[in-house]
């Protein structure tokens, strides 16, 4: 396997890692909030769990969306100021199989 290969399979493997950081906190949420409202009956405790879920939220995001392509070097899931959810680059339509796609 080449080089840039390696570079391209450790670049994509950050992606997937980055991607299921965001899923694992989005779906903390409803746990964490229901078992703090059950063990404390209070409100306010719960409110503090969600802004500390939130503080995750924003920053699992603002790391999946600055991620750089390992191909292009551009952002993978921000094109312009849009962020996307689909499994390719949104510049280069490197996949995260590794297979290169049409851009969109
Ligand atoms: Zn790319």
């Amino acid at each position: 396997m080449a080089s840039e290969e390696v570079d391209i399979q450790a670049g994509l493997s950050l992606i997937r890692r980055r991607r299921w950081y965001v899923w694992m906190v989005i779906l903390v949420y409803f746990p964490a909030t229901w078992l703090t409202l059950e063990l404390t009956q209070s409100y306010r405790s719960t409110g503090v769990v969600f802004g500390v879920w939130f503080v995750f939220l924003c920053a699992t995001i603002t790391l999946y969306g600055v991620i750089r392509c390992p191909q292009c070097g551009k952002y993978f899931h921000m094109r312009n100021s849009t962020l996307s959810f689909a499994r390719s680059c949104r510049h280069c339509g490197l996949t995260l199989k590794g297979e290169n796609a049409p851009a969109k």
